[in-house]
Order: C-alpha cells, then sequence, then structure tokens
C-alpha cells in the first residue's frame, strides 16, 4: 500500500515566497493576501480530509494526495485519490465557510458568506469530469479500463451549511461532509467485491501515476505584472528587515542588527526558483545575494546540492523537486492571521 505525505503545494509555496521577497511596503496587497489565503484554505482543506482517512485502515488502497495528471496535454488537479483493485475513488475537497446553496437547474453552487454572494462551477459536475479524464488517461498511459471510479466531494469545515434545495438525488449522494467519508468509503468496499485488475496492474498504474504527476507552479511575477522595483535586493534580515545581509568569513550578517545566519543563502535561491526561474547561473546568483564574490555564489550554489548541467561559465543550477522544500518556512506579514475562508 502507498500512502503518500501531502506537500505543501506549489500555489502556496510560491505565495509564501512572494511575501518573503517583497519589498515590506508590498506585502499587505490585498489582492494577493485574499489569494493566497483561498489556496491555503484549499490546502488546509485537504489535510483535514487526510486526517480522516488516517484514522481508519485502509488497507488494499494506494492514496495519492494531491496530483496533477494530463490527457492530450491538457491537466487535471485530483485533490485525493483512492486506488484499489476492484474500484478507484476520486475525493474533490471543498473548504468554504458560510452557506452553500446548490441549484440543479443550473448546476451551480452559491456561496453566501459575509453579506456577500459568489457563484462556483457545480462541484459534483466538477467530480464528473475528473472522472472522465481519469478513464481517458488510464486508456492512453496504461491500456487498463473498465475500472469503476466513483467520486465524492467532501466538505472540509463542519461549520459550513450546505443547503440542497431541489433535493437533487446526486448531490446528496456525492457531497459529503468530511466525518461521512469512511462510512461512505464502506459503502463503495461493499458495493465493489470483484476484482476488476489484478495487483500486478495496480502496481503499473501505481508506477504510471508516479511518473505522470507533475505539479505546477504558478508564475506569480506574471500574474501580479511585478518587476525588480517591487523586490527586496539581496537577502533581508529576519529580525530586523534590513536588507542586504552582508558576507562575513563564513556567514551571513547584518550591519544593522548584527544578526548572523550561515544558511540565508539557500531560502533566498529557493525563493529565486518558486519566484524566477527554474534555473540559476553564478552571475545571477551574485546579483541575488548582491555579492561580488564568484567564490560566495558558488560556495552557496554548491551546499545546497542540487542538480547541475553545463560547465563553467555555461554551468546552471536547477531547481529541486517539490519535496526539497521546506515545509514550515517563515512569512513576514505577522499579523497576517489564516482562516479557512475560501
Ligand atoms: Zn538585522
Amino acid at each position: 500500500m502507498h500512502v503518500n505525505k501531502r506537500l505543501k503545494p506549489y500555489s502556496v509555496l510560491c505565495y509564501e515566497a512572494l511575501f518573503r521577497q517583497l519589498k515590506p511596503q508590498h506585502r499587505n496587497n490585498s489582492t494577493i493576501n485574499q489569494d493566497y489565503l483561498f489556496h491555503l484554505a484549499g490546502y488546509r482543506g485537504e489535510q483535514l480530509v487526510d486526517y480522516q482517512l488516517s484514522t481508519h485502515p485502509l488497507r488494499h488502497f494506494h492514496i495519492y494526495k494531491g496530483l496533477r495528471l494530463k490527457v492530450n496535454n491538457n491537466p487535471f488537479q485530483i485533490d485525493t485519490l483512492l486506488t484499489s483493485t476492484k474500484f478507484f475513488l476520486n475525493i474533490e475537497v471543498k473548504n468554504m465557510k458560510g452557506i452553500l446553496n446548490y441549484n440543479s437547474e443550473l448546476d451551480q453552487l452559491t456561496q453566501t458568506y459575509n453579506n456577500s454572494e459568489k457563484g462556483y462551477q457545480s462541484p459534483v459536475l466538477q467530480t464528473f469530469s475528473h472522472e472522465m479524464q481519469l478513464n481517458f488517461w488510464l486508456q492512453q498511459v496504461t491500456s487498463f479500463h473498465g475500472i469503476p471510479i466513483e467520486s465524492l466531494v467532501v466538505i472540509a469545515d463542519p461549520a459550513t451549511i450546505v443547503k440542497n434545495p431541489k433535493n437533487d438525488p446526486t448531490f446528496n449522494e456525492k457531497v459529503i461532509y468530511a466525518n461521512k467519508l469512511i462510512p461512505k468509503i464502506n459503502e463503495l468496499k461493499a458495493k465493489y467485491t470483484n476484482n476488476r485488475i489484478n495487483k500486478t496492474g495496480l502496481r503499473q498504474i501505481h508506477e504510471a501515476i508516479l511518473r505522470c504527476d507533475t505539479p505546477k507552479k504558478p508564475n506569480l511575477i506574471k500574474y501580479y505584472k511585478l518587476n525588480n522595483s517591487h523586490f527586496l535586493s539581496g537577502i533581508e534580515c529576519s529580525n530586523c528587515h534590513h536588507s542586504p545581509l552582508k558576507r562575513g568569513r563564513k556567514k551571513w550578517y547584518c550591519c544593522k542588527c548584527n544578526l548572523s545566519d550561515q544558511t540565508a543563502h539557500a531560502r533566498k535561491i529557493l525563493d529565486y526558483f518558486l519566484l524566477f526561474n527554474p534555473t540559476i547561473t553564478n552571475k545571477e546568483c551574485k546579483l541575488l545575494l548582491q555579492t561580488e564574490s564568484d567564490k560566495t555564489a558558488y560556495t552557496a550554489l554548491k551546499s545546497m546540492e542540487l542538480f547541475e548541467t553545463g560547465s563553467n561559465r555555461g554551468r546552471k543550477y536547477h531547481a529541486p523537486p517539490l519535496e526539497k522544500y521546506p515545509q514550515h518556512s517563515y512569512v513576514p506579514n505577522k499579523e497576517r492571521k489564516p482562516t479557512l475562508t475560501q
């Protein structure tokens, strides 16, 4: 049985890097903060569902937390996927505050929260579309077909009020609160008792999923039309916010508050990968760290054990995979209180 750890997605990591690297006067931009909280709420909701799944032994299932696959180059994302030899379960997580009202005639979901209304596509339709894409992907990539795929929309926050005034039966069946997830999985286990593929087939699908999962890094610089003038120059002091830190003997130090840090370059370089470019050269690194020294940039890059291509002046150091980014990292807007609002 394979169960991966849910990683903080790029959508959240990139915003956190943005808050660290923007000049302090740009960090409280309300659009950027709202967008960050939206992505953070999604991630938190998925973690709540992970918790529910962890309360029950799910032998015979592989569990994938956060997948992005492609059919004909069109990506689709699955919050949580359970696979077994008998059936697959696609779980879409919704972490939304307030009242959710389903209009079955328009296939629309309306969220009422803080005296405002916002419309969304029906999450049930969304899961149907994921089912079709997953089925197509299985046929294209693994040549397996005919495995039943079930879907559920899981409401992560028990305080969310869900209304289905026309009592649409599909909505009633597919949309559940997180605490109903395990009983629902047990119902599905009782429904699908025959093996549709053997263990070798399941293993092949598992390998294909791991091979094809391509997490997406958003381009926030382009999205918010940011330029160099919005960003800090060099490394910021985590204590007094002065920048840039200066390089002393084997460490960085702040000439304002005397803080010293041996590895401050690592965060800066990782944030560069998250925000600007998936590769960096020695020359670009010197500019990034605001140092004149080839050796300082070289030592900083080498210490990170990054994948390298090219040689001498053309050498490029490549961004690490998602799992190498720190999961708990410093975000400078201390007054920000993340909520579960989406
Ligand atoms: Zn300082």
